[in-house]
């Protein structure tokens, strides 16, 4: 079961630069901000009441985001749904032949369990699962 909208990503070349705009400028809170180097990026937090914004800037040259960024540029990169049971879900999405790009929950940013779907299942739009802590 779907929970609610847990953030939403953006890619960015340098989040320091975009501070300005949602720290200094809006006034958004700042959560958290760390490194997933098996992910290649490092990712900070925007408070927004329920839901949040997660800026993501690539930690090095090989980081998968950067295909993003040269092909796209900044922008949108994916939504992530708080779900209350991320397994039950996963084998819910491939029951139903929904394509995943991470058959098994792994561990995110912030401690807890997260998977993608590809977005040629989801219109176009990348969707990260995140388990609702408990
Ligand atoms: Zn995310």
């Amino acid at each position: 079961m779907i929970e609610k909208i847990a953030h939403i990503g953006i890619a960015v070349k340098d989040i320091d630069k975009h501070l300005k705009l949602y720290r200094d400028i809006l006034g958004m809170k700042i959560g958290e901000r760390v490194k997933v180097p098996d992910q290649g990026v490092e990712v900070v937090f925007l408070e927004t009441g329920d839901t949040r914004i997660e800026l993501l800037q690539p930690l090095n040259e090989d980081a998968n985001i950067n295909k993003f960024l040269e092909k796209r540029g900044e922008g949108q990169h994916h939504i992530c749904l708080e779900v209350d049971d991320i397994e039950a879900e996963l084998k819910n999405l491939e029951e139903n032949g929904i394509q995943l790009i991470d058959k098994k929950p792994r561990k995110g940013a912030c401690g807890e369990m997260v998977a993608f779907l590809h977005p040629k299942s989801t219109g176009g739009v990348l969707i990260e699962l995140e388990q609702k802590k408990k």
